[in-house]
């Protein structure tokens, strides 16, 4: 958009010009026609000027800028004249364009990073929710799986009990004819005494009160470990060193050791061996125990009988002695399992024991000992007073 054009021919004429008054001139004629600005009005443009561009020349007092083109036509020359002014509007309004198109650029990117950020917002909330509702699903599942335990815990003692009273009831059949035996014979003992009596025989008539006695005891024996068996665990349990429970049952085993020669030897830790349980049928344990190993040894040579106390991971009490060792290990511990006579076995010592042993947390394992004779085990969970202090 130029504010002046000529065309001027090979001699440097104007012969064409938007000015009318330029016709016929030379360009430099042309440009000093019109009035040109004083020198202060041109110091002071210059002053103005934004670009320290030089100036081509002056058109209507105002700073103009020559641009010419040839004109492939008898040497021609199209020379155009252009303020600085129009020139400088046309920049602005480029410059007004990029800066536009900058701040659209910025507010692009600044749209995109807060998009951004609101999608990993919304991310994030999504995750929490999912995350609340897994918690949720996990707190549900634990609450069930609490319950689930309890129930479980109640079923087992439920059957726990109910076996109990199965055993029992099995048993109560064999007991009953068991001491129907002996109540009959006590019958007959007593119709021989009050005879003996009559024909003034009290010395016979003593035996067969001594044979009454005898078989009240072993009444009186079923009935004690059936009490034993029937009694409910965990009520009585209470802290017990080992070591006073075997004391007391071997001086209680004391009146059948006195009968016969048998070497018990007896080794004892000498830190008490604690356990939690309940002291009376631990003790009724080891009396089986010891009993029984009495009583294999009556075919021994030397009898002996060791009782080995020692603390380990558990506390283990080892009856060993020198008989004939076992001759069924797999019905040893069946109720009823007997191999002595009538009279001297019930075949209830090794179940009712094993049963208690279990009560208390620990096991009851036979087996027979390398150089002959059977060695009882009975292994029990050791019992942390200082561990119970501390809490
Ligand atoms: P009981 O002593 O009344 O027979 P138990 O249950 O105590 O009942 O024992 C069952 C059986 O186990 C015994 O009859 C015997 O055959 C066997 N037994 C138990 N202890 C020993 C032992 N120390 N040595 C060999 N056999 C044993």
């Amino acid at each position: 958009m130029a504010d002046a054009v000529l065309v001027a021919d090979s001699t440097g004429k104007i012969i064409l010009s938007t000015e009318p008054a330029w016709r016929g001139l030379t360009e430099d004629e042309a440009l000093a026609v019109r009035s040109a600005p004083n020198a202060i009005e041109r110091a002071f443009r210059m002053t103005q000027d934004w670009a320290d561009l030089p100036i081509d020349g002056y058109l209507r007092g105002e700073a103009v800028m020559r641009r010419e083109v040839r004109v492939p036509f008898q040497g021609w020359r199209l020379v155009s004249y252009t303020t600085y002014a129009s020139v400088r509007e046309r920049v602005n309004g480029v410059l007004a364009l990029e800066v536009m198109g900058f701040a659209i650029v910025l507010a692009l990117l600044f749209w995109a990073s807060s998009r951004k950020s609101a999608l990993r917002m919304l991310t994030f909330q999504r995750e929490s929710a999912e995350l609340r509702a897994l918690n949720l699903r996990l707190q549900r599942e634990v609450a069930e799986r609490e319950r689930a335990e309890k129930n479980l815990v109640v079923a087992e003692q439920t059957v726990e009990q109910t076996s109990k009273l199965a055993a029992l009831g099995e048993m109560s059949a064999a007991v009953s004819h068991e001491l129907n035996q002996p109540l009959a014979a006590m019958k007959t003992y007593l119709a021989g005494a009050r005879l003996l009596l009559q024909r003034r025989r009290p010395d016979e008539a003593l035996s067969s009160f001594q044979r009454i006695d005898d078989l009240i005891e072993r009444m009186g024996a079923i009935t004690r470990q059936l009490k034993s068996y029937a009694r409910k665990g965990g009520d009585a349990f209470e802290a017990v060193d080992v070591r006073n429970a075997v004391s007391s049952a071997l001086a209680m085993m004391e009146p059948q050791l006195k009968s016969r020669k048998v070497d018990i030897t007896r080794t004892m830790p000498d830190v008490p061996a604690m356990i939690f349980g309940d002291r009376l049928r631990l003790e009724q344990v080891i009396i089986n125990l010891l009993r029984n190993a009495l009583d294999a040894t009556r075919s021994a040579q030397d009898p002996r009988v060791d009782v080995l106390l020692s603390i380990g991971d558990t506390v283990t009490l080892t009856v060993r002695d020198n008989g004939d060792g076992i001759e069924d290990l797999d019905s040893l511990f069946e109720p009823f399992y007997t191999t002595k006579e009538p009279g001297d076995g019930v075949g209830l010592g090794l179940a009712i024991s094993s049963g208690i042993v279990s009560d208390l947390g620990g096991r009851l394992t036979a087996r027979n000992g390398v150089g002959g004779g059977a060695v009882f085990e009975v292994q029990l969970p050791v019992y942390q007073i200082d561990a119970e202090a501390a809490e």
